[in-house]
């Protein structure tokens, strides 16, 4: 029998052998490891035998912990990383070459927006199209295409991509499909059902959840035939051909790349991971709560959450969310200054990070869109007044007491 997600989490270590038969993986420091003769040493090289060379590549914590998301994910294996950027970009460092070409969402995560600007200078055209429709993913289709990459739930404006349309199309064309699931989480959504061929998590997020380590994870569903993708380098496909996309992404983005999470990082995620679930419902408990109470307020103008029945694509997040996730991002009305209402705010914080236990929020055309310039976020639809929600596992009732007293201050406009 198949046990369910978080059972499946709390004893994954316990699987495999454990030291001292402690209940969770212990932390590992040692950078390199010793070998009981020579031919053991250069069986572990090679492959033929399963052990750990340096811990740039691979680590005993870190490899509890690419077990355990790989278990979350229903995939087939994990390569984990210092940062969800790390992650993301050694799977681009690692699949593309100069003269490909990939198409992606205009709506990106800011960082991962920047970096498809670099990959851009590196040779590798990248079309931005709106991935609400897959007919803008399919137009936007050249025959150097190699992959496409999108988001499950936009960053602020909380867009969702047409996951199982484009799904579809890149299974048709034979094209690679990744897909960041850190927005939802592998308990909300798993890319594998829409199907994706790689889905990465930033592991700062939701799934360490108490923002005290940095993480990323890049995970293969196994549904993509790697033996049709034509930039694998010869010396992976001595393995079968299910592992070369992995093994290659591991090659490449920690041995080559060294973007190496650290064992004790690993620790303080695999912690946060057993709680994932709990934490998922409460937050989205509080979001559905807020954005309720945002809805009807006067001082605010718009509220863009995946869970109100006005959102775009409303239907979508039902149909393949278990909920509409925890980020919430709002407009204020006419003449309701931003700044005064945030300086407002007692309990929640004033953070650029999302995903945290505690209630975050920023005004985004002002810091992570300023850089990209008032043209650029006019097209990506980021108004001056809006204000990005993180909302975390507070009492309910601190929360919305918390927003209430805040925007109390525009009383007077009404
Ligand atoms: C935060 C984030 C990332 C980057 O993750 P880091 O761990 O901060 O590097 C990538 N994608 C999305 C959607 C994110 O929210």
């Amino acid at each position: 029998m198949t046990r369910k997600f978080t059972t499946q989490i709390l004893h994954s270590d316990r699987s495999a052998n454990i030291e001292h038969f402690a209940v969770h993986k212990p932390i590992h420091t040692a950078t390199a490891y010793g070998y009981p003769d020579a031919n053991h040493l250069a069986r572990v090289f090679q492959g033929a035998e399963v052990g750990f060379v340096y811990s740039r590549q691979s680590n005993p914590t870190t490899a509890a912990l690419e077990t355990k998301i790989t278990t979350m994910e229903d995939g087939l294996a994990t390569a984990c990383f210092s940062t969800g950027m790390a992650a993301i970009g050694s799977t681009f460092i690692a699949l593309l070459r100069a003269g490909d070409h990939i198409v992606s969402s205009s709506y990106l995560f800011g960082n991962t927006n920047s970096l498809m600007g670099t990959i851009d200078t590196l040779g590798c055209g990248v079309s931005l199209v709106d991935a609400t429709s897959v007919t803008h993913i399919e137009a936007a289709l050249q025959e150097n295409t190699r992959l496409v990459f999108v988001e499950t739930i936009a960053n602020p404006r909380t867009q969702i991509a047409d996951l199982a349309k484009i799904g579809e199309l890149c299974r048709e064309r034979g094209l690679l499909y990744v897909v960041d699931n850190t927005l939802t989480s592998p308990y909300l959504f798993q890319p594998k059902t829409v199907g994706a061929s790689l889905s990465i998590n930033s592991l700062t997020k939701y799934i360490c959840g108490h923002g005290n380590a940095l993480g990323g994870a890049v995970t293969d569903t196994g549904l993509y035939d790697w033996s049709q993708y034509p930039n694998i380098y010869d010396t992976y496909k001595k393995f079968e051909p299910k592992l070369w996309g992995i093994t290659q992404i591991r090659k490449k983005g920690l041995r080559d790349f060294g973007s190496t999470l650290t064992a004790e990082s690993a620790h303080k995620i695999a912690i946060g991971a057993e709680t994932l679930a709990l934490r998922m419902e409460r937050a989205g408990d509080n979001a559905t709560a807020l954005a309720d109470f945002f809805a009807t307020h006067p001082s605010i103008s718009k509220v863009y959450y995946p869970g109100l029945q006005d959102h775009p694509q409303h239907g979508l997040s039902k149909a393949l969310f278990k909920r509409h996730g925890a980020i919430i991002s709002i407009e204020l009305a006419e003449g309701c200054d931003c700044f005064e209402f945030l300086n407002q705010l007692k309990l929640v914080i004033l953070s650029s990070h999302l995903g945290d236990n505690r209630t975050l929020a920023i005004p985004v055309a002002h810091t992570i869109y300023w850089e990209m310039g008032a043209e650029r976020r006019a097209e990506m639809g980021i108004d001056d007044s809006l204000i990005r929600l993180s909302i975390g596992i507070e009492d309910q009732q601190d929360l919305l007491d918390d927003f209430a007293q805040a925007l109390a201050i525009f009383s007077h406009n009404e």
